[in-house]
């Protein structure tokens, strides 16, 4: 029996065709399917369409589409392709991974530097790509398959704006490689056992991220507390907190002790440490805050959201599901910390 896929459809330069006023996704999913011969050969593909967006304007209620798709058609299908644009695909992945734990169905996130329709593109490439990786019984869970990479879904970062090779896997290696159509395993996925997975479709959008700058303003962090549930601070290099935010910082944060408080690092490689510098050691220790270790900011962002808005956490069990590892996002975290 072929296993059976259902490729979902969102929008993305996958779809897009040229108009006068710049690319617009409109291809749909069933036609981006036309572009790949011979995939019957291997599986027998389903197409569903949500929407038709430039990734831009995706939103935590089109994450939701999408998950609440997947929940209905789970016991349907083997696997799950979603096409996406690549702007915003690595937060898409992020919020997936949290949105579908443990699930031993695959769930791959695509897209394209490039229209499919194009004479030279890596549309089609990645859509078969990801069309085989979702049909080995062997892939689990949500990643994203682009450029001949694997990356775990909570691991990718866009780094370059033009090239084939957009991606990148951010301080964790590439789960598999797809070259010329052959999949190699890099790390192993162990299946996740038969209705272990859960759902969880609300997001609490009330989480915010502000990147420290030389001479920041520290008012601005009044204004974030009073209408933030949760809030990340893209701290600099290893961790560091300058003195003159720090105290707005503490202040704020004993007024507001309800608020979740993360500290990440606005250098994309290696993670925070705030213990190194006395800038971060004395922030850490003195206020009950967290930190993102080797996490990425769109991984950090997904999770506060999912914590905030998951009932089943309470407030003091918060920092615990914080340094619990999803789907490869945190490996590294401090003694004391978990
Ligand atoms: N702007 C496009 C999008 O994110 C870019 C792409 O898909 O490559 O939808």
């Amino acid at each position: 029996m072929k296993r059976k896929i259902l490729l979902i459809g969102t929008g993305g330069t996958i779809a897009c065709r040229k108009t006068e006023e710049g690319l617009a996704p409109s291809f749909r999913s069933e036609e981006l399917l036309s572009y790949i011969p011979g995939t019957s050969d291997f599986c027998q593909v389903d197409t569903m369409q949500l929407c038709n967006l430039d990734s831009t304007n995706i939103r935590p209620e089109h994450w939701a589409q999408i998950s609440r798709t997947i929940e209905a058609q789970y016991e349907t299908y083997d696997g799950f392709v979603v096409c996406h644009g690549t702007d915003t695909m690595a937060y898409t992945a992020a919020a997936l991974s949290y949105m579908i734990r443990d699930s031993a169905r695959p769930v791959i996130v695509t897209g394209a530097q490039k229209p499919i329709s194009e004479a030279s593109t890596d549309a089609r490439v990645n859509l078969r790509d990801s069309l085989l990786y979702a049909a080995d019984p062997d892939s689990h869970g949500v990643c994203i398959v682009f450029d001949g990479k694997v990356i775990a879904g909570t691991r990718a970062r866009k780094e370059r704006t033009k090239s084939y090779n957009a991606f990148s896997s951010i301080n964790y290696p590439y789960l598999a490689v797809i070259q010329d159509g052959h999949l190699i395993r890099y790390i192993p996925e162990t299946a996740p056992t038969a209705g272990a997975v859960r759902f969880h479709h609300d997001m609490d959008r009330r989480v915010y991220v502000l990147k420290f700058t030389p001479g920041l303003d520290p008012s601005i962090l009044t204004w974030i507390f009073e209408n933030a549930d949760g809030v990340i601070f893209e701290s600099f290099g290893v961790g560091g907190i300058p003195d003159y935010l720090a105290e707005a910082l503490e202040c704020q944060m004993g007024r507001h002790p309800e608020k979740m408080v993360v500290v990440a690092t606005q250098v994309v490689r290696e993670g925070s440490d705030m213990t190194v510098y006395q800038v971060g050691r004395q922030v850490k220790r003195d206020l009950n805050l967290l930190e993102t270790y080797d996490m990425t900011l769109e991984a950090a962002l997904a999770k506060t959201m999912w914590i905030l808005s998951d009932p089943e956490i309470p407030v003091s069990c918060r920092a615990e599901a914080f340094y619990r590892t999803v789907n490869h996002d945190l490996v590294q975290y401090g003694a004391g910390d978990h």
